[in-house]
């Protein structure tokens, strides 16, 4: 029998390594704007079309390539920024490996153009799938403008599994972002389909975090500085108050490079414990300068995971420095849900027939909704019946101590409404949770979860019902500007039509800025602006395509107007609360997926015990 092994030609090679560094376009802008980068630019225009899948573009005054360089840079292996194997650990550039054009070429047609300064005729190169098909003298200016059309033209399946516009240029701006914010001396733009995103000035790190996200949070950001032997950190993160469910920000770079690390992310997220809610998320930005020698970036093709070899010690200078910027700016030892912000102050009405204990101001703007107020029960009493059929006699059996226990773990349960053990109590635990009792034992809601469930189901029926008649919406006294930056404005613009037909009127005021004229009837309307931006991250988290069956609009207004535990829920409302969780469909979990309750069974409790 013949030998069987065969060498691969090349262009497979290419073909097969650039499924590795090439997954879709915005791999293409990653590399090609790196290349810039390296190249000493300081100004770099990227143009899409069709969210990349005809064309990314890349037009840089870097430092150019002679003719022959231009050749030989879509080669594989080849590359000015290394020659032995040693130069890996002294690295100062983005690139290395010399495979990023190499793989570009392989799936893709380029057409580039460059020329060094000084020079006075530059060079023009076509290739077609790693195929060169024209190599001319050309007039051009100095720099380099590198064209990539028709990704994975060749690779009929890959392109295939190009993702809806929406995603892919989602993935885009994600990654214009990374880019933008370790290379603020840059000036940076970036136009799709003929419209300007972003249009960044070379600037520090602040302000381009401030012209990328919006001004909302300049006042909301920290410093954090710490300069040792080992490593200087250096960036921001937001005040504790200022975290949020979703839709943080969270950056680590280190010498320039953006990098992943769940062990410096789990550092930060210590820092604030017992600060904010266990599932809030931190907004940050953290530059690492380090010793290139003490660091290994060569584990992955795309760069992005990074190894450090004294990784402890940096992980408690970290841990240290972000502390201290806590503790530094931040007035508040421990969370006190009463000083929220105002962005938190989305307080839920009381129903007028029970007294209101807590003094949080109530804003002057209220709709006559009330998600508490009784309505459909029916339902829930027939429910819990079955459950207090089952139950078990120690449960009902009314006996002293029972009694004392539970009125002083509910001090106010007591003075509302005597505890009576056959009914349908709820004991509040902290300002968040609540139990009730269980055939099965205890059942542990967390309210904002479950008021989050509760009208998720209100509003996505509201909004369906109202497609049919025109949308209820209320007009807004004192319209709201939000400013949703560049980068969300692309999102926002695709929005607004759904928005428009669920009740909002929003009108652009141009550069990122939008009015806020009027929302839906069935909304609180004491925080518009809010509102629109709750609703704006989970639409652009819901193009994400395992959560495309979400409605963002009901989800974003569920959110927005749900229970914050930022003040104590009364019995009725506790009782109201559980009766709509049980009646729906899905009880157990947010439109989300996270869990509403928890069950504390007796052999939990007696193994606790
Ligand atoms: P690497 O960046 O790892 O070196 P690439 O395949 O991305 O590999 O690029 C190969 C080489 O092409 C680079 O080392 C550089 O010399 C040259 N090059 C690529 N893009 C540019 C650019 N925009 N300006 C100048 N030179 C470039
Ligand atoms: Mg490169």
């Amino acid at each position: 029998m013949s030998d069987v092994i065969k060498l691969l030609p090349d262009s497979v090679a290419n073909q097969i390594a650039a499924g590795e560094v090439i997954q879709r376009p915005a791999s293409v802008v990653k590399e090609l704007v790196e290349n810039a980068v390296d190249a000493g630019a300081n100004e770099i225009s990227i143009i899409i079309k069709d969210a990349g899948r005809s064309l990314v573009q890349v037009v840089d005054n870097g430092c150019g390539m002679s003719a022959t360089d231009a050749r030989l840079a879509f080669e594989r292996h080849s590359t000015s920024k290394i020659s032995q194997a040693d130069d890996l650990f002294s690295l100062h550039t983005m690139g290395f490996r010399g495979e990023a054009l190499a793989s570009i070429c392989a799936v893709s047609q380029v057409d580039v153009r460059t020329m060094r300064h000084g020079d006075s005729v530059g060079t023009r190169l076509t290739i077609n799938g790693s195929k060169v098909e024209s190599q001319v003298p050309e007039a051009c200016a100095p720099g380099t403008n590198m064209m990539v059309k028709n990704l994975f033209f060749n690779i009929p399946a890959r392109r295939k599994f190009l993702k809806k516009d929406s995603v892919e240029m989602s993935n885009i701006i994600h990654e214009f972002e990374r880019l933008a914010l370790v290379n603020p001396e840059v000036e940076l733009t970036l136009i799709h389909n003929d419209i300007t995103l972003h249009r960044l000035p070379a600037a520090n790190l602040r302000q381009r975090i401030i012209d990328l996200f919006g001004k909302q949070l300049d006042s909301k950001l920290l410093p954090v500085e710490t300069d040792t032997d080992l490593v200087r950190i250096s960036g921001f993160i937001v005040r504790p108050e200022h975290c949020k469910k979703r839709g943080a920000l969270q950056y680590l770079f280190v010498n320039g490079r953006n990098m992943r690390h769940p062990v410096f992310h789990k550092a930060i997220m210590q820092c604030y414990e017992g600060l904010i809610p266990a599932d809030d998320l931190p907004t940050y930005f953290l530059d690492f300068t380090v010793d290139p020698a003490s660091i290994d970036v060569n584990i992955h093709p795309t760069k992005n995971e990074i190894k450090f070899e004294q990784e402890l010690a940096i992980r408690q200078i970290l841990f240290a420095a972000v502390k201290e910027t806590i503790g530094r700016f931040s007035a508040a030892p421990a969370i006190d849900f009463d000083t929220l912000t105002d962005r938190d102050r989305l307080d839920i009405p009381a129903p007028g027939s029970v007294k209101s204990d807590n003094a949080t101001p109530r804003p002057a703007s209220r709709t006559a909704y009330n998600p508490f107020a009784p309505s459909s029960t029916a339902g829930w009493e027939e429910l819990y019946r079955s459950f207090t059929n089952a139950r078990s006699e120690a449960m009902t059996a009314p006996s002293d101590p029972q009694q004392s226990l539970l009125n002083s773990l509910g001090d106010e349960l007591a003075a509302e409404q005597p505890f009576e053990p056959s009914s349908t109590a709820l004991i509040p635990i902290g300002l968040r949770y609540a139990a009730m009792a269980d055939t099965q034992g205890m059942r542990i809601i967390d309210l904002r979860r479950a008021h989050i469930a509760v009208l998720y189901s209100e509003f996505l029926a509201a909004l369906s019902t109202q497609n049919e008649n025109a949308p209820a919406s209320q007009r807004l006294i004192f319209p709201e500007q939000v400013d949703v930056g560049n980068a969300l404005e692309p999102v926002m613009q695709e929005l607004e039509p759904r928005l428009t037909q669920a009740g909002f009127d929003l009108a652009p005021l141009g550069g990122g800025v939008w009015a806020v004229n009027a929302v839906p009837a069935i909304v609180d309307s004491s925080n518009p602006g809010e509102l629109v931006r709750t609703i704006l991250e989970d639409f652009r988290t819901s193009l994400n395509p395992q959560s495309a069956q979400l409605n963002p609009i009901a989800l974003g207004m569920a959110r927005a107007a749900a229970f914050r535990a930022n003040r104590r829920m009364t019995q009725a409302e506790l009782q109201h609360l559980a009766s709509q969780l049980m009646s729906l469909q899905m009880p157990g979990f947010t439109p989300n997926g996270k869990p509403t309750f928890t069950m504390l069974s007796e052999n939990e409790i007696s193994r606790m015990l």
